[in-house]
This record gives C-alpha cells, sequence and structure tokens, in this order.
C-alpha cells in the first residue's frame, strides 16, 4: 500500500487521466518513496498543457505557467502539476531559453539532473526508470543523467545539488560526475545567489551533512561561493562534530561565531537571505555570546524566540561538544515573569513623568531595558511601586 501522501494525490491524476491524458507521480517523490525516506513534496508530470489542466481544475495557480507549471489544490494540499517537456538551451545557465511540451514523458525524464530524479511512477505503481536511477539507489549513487559536462554546464546548479543529495540521502558521487563537477566548478559563479541559498539551505540540513561538506572541501568550491571565496578557511573550520542544521539562520550563525570577523550583516546580503534568517541568526549568535559568558538563566531564554530553541541547542551541541536539552529551555520559559515587554508595569510615559526635567533621548529606552533585565532575571518585582523606587536608587545615566 503506497503512503498517505501518494493515496491524497491519486485522484489528481486520476482526474487527468479521466480526460484522456497521461499523469505520473515524478521525481523526488518517487526517489524517496523507494529510499523509504520521509516524502517531501508530490510532484506530477502529465501530457496535459497546463492551459488544459487549468481548465480541468477548479482551483490551479499559474505559479509557471511558461515553463508548463501549475499548482493544482485539491482539499488541503497543493501539487506541481508540470507539462511533459524538453529544454532549449541555457544561455543565461538559469532557465532554458524556450521549452516544448510533448506527449510522452521520456524526454521529460531525460532533461532531469540525476538518475535517482529521473523516475516515474503511474496510477498502479509502475515505475518508470529509462536511466537506471532504481539501480543507483539501490547501490547509493549519484549520476547524472546522460553526459555531465553538459548537464553541469546547461545549468551549474546542479553542481550544487550533487552535493545537496549527498548531504540529505548519504549517497557516494560517481567518480565521472565527480570529475566533470570540478571541471565545471567556476560556472557556478553564474548562478543566481538566491538559487545557491536554496540548495545550502538543504545541504545543511542534511542527515549526511557531513558527507556534503567533504565533498564541498574536495572540489573546494568555497572558491566561487559568495562570502566563502574571501575567507578561504571558513570552510576548513567547519567542526568535524558538525551536525544537521534546520535553518540557514543556524548556519549564518555557526559561520559568524567561527569567524567574527565576518558579520551577519554580510552574509546575510551577500547570500541574499530574508529578514526572517537575519533575524534568527542575529538572535543565535547573541544567545550563544552571552550563555559563554553566563550559562542559561532566564534572560538569555526571554530574549530568544522559542521557535529558535531548536537551532540554538543545534548549536551548543555542535560548537561545545556538550548536549543541552530544548526542555531546559522550555521550562526556564515557563517560569518567565514576563514574556513580552509589553507586560512590564510601567512604560516609557511613567519613566518621562518622573523626570519632567530630563529631555527625552536614548537614557529612556537604555533604563526601559534595565528595567526588563531584573524583572526577568527575578531581582525585580513586577509592580509599578516596586519599580519606581528601584528607579530612585538605580537613576537614569546621563547621556
Ligand atoms: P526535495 O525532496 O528536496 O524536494 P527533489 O528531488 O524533489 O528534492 P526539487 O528541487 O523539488 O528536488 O526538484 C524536483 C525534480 O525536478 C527533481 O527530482 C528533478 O527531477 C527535477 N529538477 C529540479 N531541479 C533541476 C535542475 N536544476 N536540473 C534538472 N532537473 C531538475
Ligand atoms: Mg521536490
Amino acid at each position: 500500500m503506497l503512503p498517505k501522501p501518494f493515496l491524497m494525490a491519486r485522484p489528481v491524476l486520476e482526474h487527468i487521466e479521466k480526460h484522456n491524458h497521461k499523469a505520473y507521480f515524478v521525481g523526488g517523490c518517487v526517489r524517496d518513496l523507494l529510499l523509504g525516506r520521509p516524502l517531501g513534496d508530490i510532484d506530477i508530470a502529465t501530457s496535459a498543457a497546463p492551459e488544459y489542466i487549468q481548465e480541468i481544475f477548479p482551483k490551479v495557480i499559474p505559479v509557471g505557467i511558461e515553463h508548463g507549471t501549475v499548482i493544482v489544490r485539491h482539499g488541503k494540499e497543493s501539487y506541481e502539476v508540470t507539462t511533459f517537456r524538453v529544454d532549449g538551451d541555457y544561455t543565461d545557465q538559469r532557465h532554458p531559453d524556450t521549452v516544448q511540451f510533448i506527449d510522452e514523458i521520456d524526454k521529460d525524464l531525460e532533461r532531469r539532473d540525476f538518475t535517482i530524479n529521473a523516475l516515474a511512477m503511474d496510477l498502479n505503481g509502475n515505475i518508470i526508470d529509462l536511466f537506471g536511477g532504481r539501480d543507483d539507489i539501490d547501490h547509493q549513487i549519484i549520476r547524472t543523467v546522460g553526459n555531465g559536462y553538459e548537464r553541469f554546464s546547461e545549468d551549474p546548479l546542479r553542481i550544487i545539488r550533487a552535493l545537496r543529495f549527498s548531504s540529505q540521502l548519504g549517497f557516494t558521487i560517481q567518480s565521472k560526475t565527480l570529475e566533470e563537477m570540478a571541471a565545471l566548478r567556476e560556472e557556478i559563479e553564474n548562478l543566481a545567489v538566491e538559487r545557491i541559498t536554496n540548495e545550502f539551505t538543504k545541504l545543511f540540513a542534511g542527515d549526511y551533512i557531513s558527507s556534503g561538506i567533504s565533498y564541498l572541501k574536495e572540489l573546494e568550491i568555497g572558491k566561487f561561493l559568495p562570502v566563502m571565496r574571501d575567507y578561504p578557511d571558513i570552510i576548513h573550520s567547519i567542526p568535524s562534530t558538525i551536525k544537521p542544521l534546520k535553518s540557514f539562520g543556524e548556519v549564518i550563525a555557526l559561520f559568524h561565531i567561527l569567524h567574527p570577523e565576518v558579520s551577519v550583516k554580510h552574509w546575510v546580503s551577500s547570500w541574499k537571505c530574508s529578514n526572517k534568517i537575519k533575524l534568527e541568526a542575529l538572535q543565535l549568535v547573541q544567545a550563544y555570546k552571552y550563555f559563554k559568558t553566563k550559562e542559561m538563566d532566564p534572560w538569555l531564554v526571554y530574549r530568544l524566540s522559542p521557535e529558535f530553541y531548536a537551532g540554538f541547542c543545534r548549536l551548543v551541541n555542535i560548537l561545545d561538544h556538550s548536549a543541552i536539552n530544548i526542555h531546559e529551555l522550555i521550562k526556564i520559559e515557563d517560569q518567565l515573569v514576563i514574556k513580552n515587554k509589553s507586560e512590564l508595569m510601567i512604560n516609557g510615559y511613567d519613566i518621562v513623568e518622573l523626570f519632567p526635567e530630563k529631555q527625552k533621548g536614548p537614557w529612556l529606552n537604555h533604563l526601559l531595558k534595565r528595567i526588563e533585565k531584573e524583572v526577568v532575571s527575578g531581582r525585580l518585582i513586577n509592580n509599578k511601586k516596586e519599580i519606581k523606587d528601584w528607579i530612585k536608587w538605580n537613576p537614569p545615566e546621563i547621556d
């Protein structure tokens, strides 16, 4: 019996077939099914044109209609449905200049990157394997579909993807494929950074991250990557205790802690990361530095968003070889007097009233921060009177 995500997607394939078109599960989901790994997205390939898919399904989002990809919403799920296609030339090494839609899946599988990803499965569970993908899965090998020189020069991102799959699956890169990657590695510089960041996020999160990192070192890929090209030591300073990091914010935090001369801001802008990643990296760095001087206490936990607790534990475990447990953080969080600055029983207006003669300035925030820290640390009771008394004995510093 197929795993549930496949069963849930079946009606989508059935609906396409009812309209006399072919439809298959394709790519990573078939690979992961054969490997018995947790499934990511279920992708579907079809002979039907994207406009036709839009006609026969009620909820369709045309995400990449010119490349033949739409998203079909079914129940609560979304499926990428892509029309069988062959790619034209890749003059910009990012997207094929043209794509041509076709009726059969064979040539569509041929355009895919690695044999393990060039698999399709029909509704009856028959697997289409034209390039020995199953064999490569059995032997745990990453190998390009067809000539690697051509495939990597068409789209150099495939070089990074090979590392990413070795990190996720623990597979060995076939020696010829590895040579071809080495020969074309400088082409990576032509890629849009966002695409690299996306693959690296998965690389660092892989269960076999040491395998991905050792290929990264062996091929000296860092020479062609933002920031790493200017700081060749970074890759080599990755501790042998490295374990999967589940977000790129954790990766940036790790690199900044190992190499403080490269700021978080510089990483974020060079790798074109989101503000969310920046915030995560900054919070993790702050928490880690504090942890190194003061150990784990309420003030550390208070300033770290609960969504980053697990990442913080991963960082400490890698950097300090010591196991801290997320439950320790959760326990401290449960006992916090306040969870948020807005819960303080005093605010900026109250303080201004206490010092009518003083001009507003940075002293105000500074004082509020001190009060916040005293309250969170349990040295000051969170009530207006107590706080006002405390202020008398701890007057604001003159700016
Ligand atoms: P994941 O489980 O991380 O989603 P995946 O194999 O599904 O892994 P995706 O990036 O989602 O990887 O791509 C889906 C499929 O599209 C791949 O399995 C592969 O067949 C094909 N593919 C994706 N990117 C490329 C590429 N750059 N060149 C060739 N084929 C690609
Ligand atoms: Mg996928």
